[in-house]
């Protein structure tokens, strides 16, 4: 990916080195503390239960570390500008709508952190809370995607930011509420199915923003697109099970199968169309 000297965004806040002790107190006070205000705030169930966004079924053990002085923080830079350019990309999409568009904050965190959505772990991955429009991510998580997932590579990186970035534009398009209406009456397989949905549109936009800043800036490099392809098929639900407990259980999905996640990213990517993004209106995903 070419960023250069691109913008950064400042809608960064770096909560590293000063997160929730998940664990600290080894199943004492620490975990109680964690279940009173997961009460206090309300569980997301698709934050916590189903273990978070991208990697339900991952174990990820996350090193503590402090962030890095100022000024030596690559990747954190790396994050501000990717996040910069979904901002220039959705102000345009919506500027075009005639609307305006309220980018996200992105919260960098490492072990546990705390957000409208409840308290959670980095083991639940990156993940968007719509309580409070932000963004959450532990950098070690790309680390788990280059190692565990198989998917290495910054436009990789760039995707997952993208795909998280891509509910917060849903939310901001009333979608999420919808859904959020229509799953309350549903059942459980239902409402797997909505999630589907919901997922894979994230990612047909996370594709609306590459074309966008492709078009833009001129970002991609030579291998970039199989780079974002691969990423997207690395977290279908059907490759993360088969992963985890050998078999794949297609009423569990929550975000689509390898190969629908990479055909919608693509579909993004090749039209920069949100209207060719609509998942819940047609039958085949
Ligand atoms: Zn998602």
């Amino acid at each position: 990916m070419r960023l250069g000297g691109g913008r950064e965004s400042s809608n960064i806040e770096d909560r590293r080195g000063r997160g929730v002790p998940i664990g600290v107190a080894g199943g004492g006070i620490g975990t109680i503390v964690l279940v009173v205000l997961a009460l206090l705030f309300g569980v997301d169930p698709r934050v916590l239960l189903q273990g978070g966004d991208e990697t339900g079924q991952m174990q990820s053990p996350t090193a503590r570390y402090a962030p890095p002085p100022e000024g030596q923080d690559g990747m954190r830079r790396f994050v501000a500008q990717v996040l910069a350019t979904t901002e220039d990309a959705w102000g345009a999409v919506f500027q075009a709508n005639g609307r305006s568009y309220q980018p996200p904050r992105l919260v960098l965190f490492n072990g546990a952190v705390q957000s409208a959505c409840g308290t959670a772990s980095s083991a639940v991955g990156p993940f968007y809370c719509p309580g409070d429009q932000q963004v959450y991510i532990d950098l070690a998580f790309f680390r788990d995607m280059e190692r565990k997932l198989g998917a290495p590579g910054d436009f990789a990186q760039a995707y997952v930011i993208a795909h998280e970035v891509a509910h917060h534009v849903q939310t901001e398009l009333g979608i999420t509420q919808r859904v959020d209406q229509l799953r309350a009456r549903s059942s459980r397989e239902e409402g797997n199915a909505l999630s589907v949905r919901v997922e894979l549109q994230a990612d047909c936009f996370a594709g609306v923003w590459a074309n966008r800043a492709q078009r833009a800036r001129n970002i991609l490099e030579r291998g970039d697109i199989e780079e974002g392809l691969n990423a997207a098929a690395a977290v279908g639900d059907d490759r993360l099970q088969r992963r985890a407990q050998g078999h794949v259980v297609p009423e569990s999905f929550t975000h689509g199968s390898s190969a629908q996640r990479a055909r919608w990213f693509r579909r993004g990517l090749e039209t920069g169309d949100i209207r060719q993004c609509d998942t819940f209106g047609t039958e085949r995903l």
